[in-house]
C-alpha cells in the first residue's frame, strides 16, 4: 500500500513544452552515454528521440503527432513520459531472483547493479516495459528516482531542470492533490478527457501523471516463467512432503510408543523354555558384574 508520505514525481502533460531537458538532465546526472556519431539516430518522422528506452536511457518523452486540420497550427501534440513508475506492487521486484531490484525508502523502487545477473526477467514482468539491459556490463538499468540526490535533500535531476514546472517532486499525497486539482481545472476549460494516472494502478504508482499518453489503461504484471519460479513451487512441494513425512513418523512413533510392551508384559507370553533361558542369562550377567567389582 502506497503511503501518503512516500515520495512521488508529478508529470503534467498539459504544461510540458517537449523541450527534452529532462531527458538530458537524466543522462547528465547519471553519467549515461549517448551515441555521438553523425546522424546515428534514425529519424522516424516524430520528434520522439530516441525511439525507446535502452540500457543508457532511463527516461524518454514520448511524442504522438496528429494532423490537426488547422493550417495555422497543423500538428496536435500529445507528449507523455516513459520511465520507471516506482510501482507499489512492483512486478520487477517480484521477478528478480537475485535481489538486485528492491523497494527502497519512501516507495522508491531501486536497484543494486552489483547483484544483477542480467537475466532480464524484470523487463518481462514489468507492465511498462521499463528495465533495460546494458550489454557493456551485462546488467539492467532503470530510473532510481535519483535516490542519491534525494538522500542529500535534493530533487530528481529531471524535475530540477524542468522550466515550465511540468515536473514536480514531493510527497505522494501532495502530488496527487496537485494532479486532481489540475485535472479539475482542465475539465472546466473543456478538456473533458483529462485524467489522473497513478493513484491506484499497480497498488499506487510513485509517478503521478496528468493525462497518460502512451501508457496502458489497466496495467497488469506479466507472467515470468523463470527457473526460480519453477523451482520455488517444486521446493514448496518437497518441503510440504518432508513436513508431512515428519508428521506421519511422529504420529507413528507415538503409536509405537503407546503400544510398546514392557518387559514384564512380554514375559507373560513367554514359554517355560524362554523364561528359563532369560533367567539363566540374567544370572550369568549378575555374576559377571560381581566379578568385575
Ligand atoms: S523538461 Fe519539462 S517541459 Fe521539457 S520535456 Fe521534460 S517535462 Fe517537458
Ligand atoms: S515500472 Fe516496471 S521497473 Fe518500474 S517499479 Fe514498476 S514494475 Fe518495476
Ligand atoms: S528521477 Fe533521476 S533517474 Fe529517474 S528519470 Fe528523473 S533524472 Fe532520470
Amino acid at each position: 500500500m502506497a503511503k501518503p508520505t512516500d515520495y512521488a514525481i508529478y508529470f503534467d502533460s498539459s504544461l510540458c513544452t517537449g523541450c527534452k531537458g529532462c531527458q538530458v538532465a537524466c543522462k547528465q546526472w547519471n553519467r549515461l552515454p549517448s551515441p555521438l556519431g553523425h546522424n546515428e539516430g534514425e529519424f522516424t518522422g516524430s520528434l520522439q528521440c530516441p525511439a525507446d528506452l535502452d540500457g543508457n536511457t532511463r527516461l524518454i518523452q514520448t511524442f504522438s503527432e496528429k494532423d490537426s486540420g488547422n493550417k495555422f497550427q497543423p500538428i496536435n501534440w500529445a507528449i507523455g513520459r516513459r520511465s520507471c513508475m516506482h510501482c507499489t506492487d512492483a512486478a520487477c521486484v517480484e521477478a528478480c531472483s537475485s535481489g538486485a531490484l528492491f523497494h527502497d525508502k519512501n516507495g522508491v523502487v531501486n536497484f543494486n547493479s552489483e547483484a544483477c545477473n542480467g537475466c532480464q526477467y524484470c523487463r518481462t514482468a514489468c507492465p511498462f516495459d521499463v528495465p533495460r539491459f546494458r550489454p557493456e556490463d551485462h546488467r539492467i538499468d532503470k530510473c532510481t528516482m535519483c535516490m542519491d540526490r534525494l538522500e542529500k535533500g535534493g530533487k530528481p535531476a529531471c524535475v530540477k531542470t524542468c522550466q515550465p514546472e511540468a515536473l514536480q517532486f514531493g510527497t505522494r499525497e501532495a502530488m496527487l492533490a496537485r494532479a486532481k486539482a489540475r485535472v479539475e481545472a482542465l475539465k472546466q476549460r473543456g478538456y473533458e478527457k483529462a485524467e489522473v494516472y497513478g493513484e491506484n494502478e499497480m497498488g499506487g504508482l510513485h509517478v503521478i501523471l496528468v493525462c497518460k499518453y502512451g501508457l496502458p489503461t489497466n496495467p497488469q504484471k506479466k507472467a515470468v516463467h523463470s527457473l526460480s519460479h519453477v523451482i520455488r513451487p517444486v521446493t514448496g512441494v518437497v518441503a510440504a512432503a518432508t513436513v508431512a513425512g515428519l508428521a506421519l513418523s511422529w504420529v507413528a512413533g507415538r503409536k509405537y510408543h503407546r503400544d510398546e510392551m514392557t518387559i514384564d508384559e512380554a514375559k507373560k507370553n513367554w514359554t517355560p523354555e524362554q523364561r528359563a533361558k532369560a533367567d539363566a542369562e540374567l544370572k550369568a550377567a549378575l555374576e559377571n558384574r560381581k566379578e568385575e567389582k
